[in-house]
């Protein structure tokens, strides 16, 4: 066996613990006498495992009482039209910072149902910073206010919160979840799609103030509505079972192993710093985000030469480091290195490009 060091932006890498565990309860979970994957969701064992799951999320990211863990599917792309749907209620108003694709996206989305306004982006220099907001530009009496905190394609976080006030925030944490502390009563609704930091493709987390479930444009489809999920257990009909039980071995491994999501954190910007020390002394290599914007779980960068960059995908991927190419919209290399990517890969990758450096500076 010889598994590379995957750098993808997602799917990507899950830790080898959860990876092991699973294998060796494949064939029989427990004594249930199957697998997870063969289980009806109904049965006391799965019940066990959702159940399961739910209290490790609340544990882990210490999700206060009035608020609601929803299990989904349909991906984060789906929470685009979901959130205006359940939330653009009252005003029918709704506010976002146009940070990347993504948020461009649940904004387009979101226009479909009601007044939706860019208070701010940062398309004109290829998002690759976090805008200033001002909170005079925001709407008052907007239904909500929404960010995507960790912009995956272009590797900016935001490093402090929007004050918004009254207006609940809704963030699409997909590519940060579980890498570091949050304070869930800072937001209205939070969701992930879960194959970045969570477990495999197929499950979509959804943490949500209980007072904003039940208030859902009429028309809104039946498994649109959170009231359904949240009055179901999110079991309204079959959710993603494998990847709920995967996601419960992530938070296993996130509390036993890692031992907790501040610990994780502190790994998180270890690794990150190996790769952005190097980039910054580089002179091949150059990070395309600078400052208190950058991200801890994707990093692009470039070199300035797009043969060379194609030159360094191919070689590294030979090396045994996967998926380091760019988004498509922007070229260049990125690292994404989630909770799940060993200090050690970081560690062998930047060797890597320091090897690369010295190659082709001659
Ligand atoms: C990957 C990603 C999405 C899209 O997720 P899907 O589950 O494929 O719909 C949305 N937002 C962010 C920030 C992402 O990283």
């Amino acid at each position: 066996m010889s598994r590379v060091y995957n750098f993808s932006a997602g799917p990507s890498m899950l830790p080898e613990w959860v990876l092991r565990t699973a294998a060796s309860e494949m064939l029989e979970y427990g004594t249930s006498g199957q697998s997870v994957m063969e289980m009806s969701h109904r049965s006391k064992e799965y019940e066990a495992i959702i159940n399961g799951c739910e209290e490790l999320m609340r544990k882990v990211l210490s999700i206060p009482d009035n608020y609601k863990v929803l299990f989904l599917q349909g991906g984060a792309s789906s929470q685009f039209a979901m959130i205006p749907l359940n939330l653009l209620n009252k005003s029918g108003k709704a506010d976002f910072v146009i940070t990347g694709q993504w948020a461009k996206k649940a904004y387009a989305e979101a226009s479909r149902y009601g007044e939706c306004k860019a208070v701010a982006s940062s398309a004109d220099k290829t998002f690759s910073y976090i805008p200033q907001l001002d909170p005079a530009t925001f709407t008052p009496d907007a239904d909500y206010f929404h960010i995507c905190l960790n912009n995956t394609i272009y590797g900016t976080h935001f490093d402090t919160l929007p004050d918004t006030g009254n207006v609940p925030l809704v963030a699409d944490m997909s590519s940060c979840i579980l890498s570091e502390k949050i304070d869930v009563s800072k937001f209205g609704l939070i969701y992930a799609g879960a194959q970045k930091n969570m477990g495999p493709a197929g499950l979509t987390v959804v943490i949500v103030r209980e007072d904003l479930v039940g208030n859902a444009k009429d028309f809104t489809p039946t498994m649109f509505n959170y009231q359904t999920h949240a009055d179901n257990g999110s079991m309204f009909n079959t959710p993603p079972t494998y990847s709920i039980y995967i996601c419960k071995l992530v938070l296993e491994w996130i509390e036993k192993e890692i031992g907790g999501l501040e610990n994780m954190n502190a790994i998180n910007k270890e690794k990150a710093a190996l790769v952005y020390n190097f980039l910054d002394e580089s002179k091949l290599f150059k990070a395309t985000v600078s400052g208190k914007d950058r991200s801890l779980m994707n990093i692009p960068f470039i070199t300035g030469n797009e043969d060379l960059d194609k030159a360094f995908v191919a070689e590294s991927k030979a090396a045994g480091f996967v998926n380091l190419k760019g988004h498509r919209s922007v070229g260049g290399m990125r690292a994404s290195i989630y909770n799940a990517m060993p200090k050690e890969g970081v560690e062998k990758l930047v060797a890597f490009m320091k090897d690369f450096e010295t190659k082709y500076s001659k």
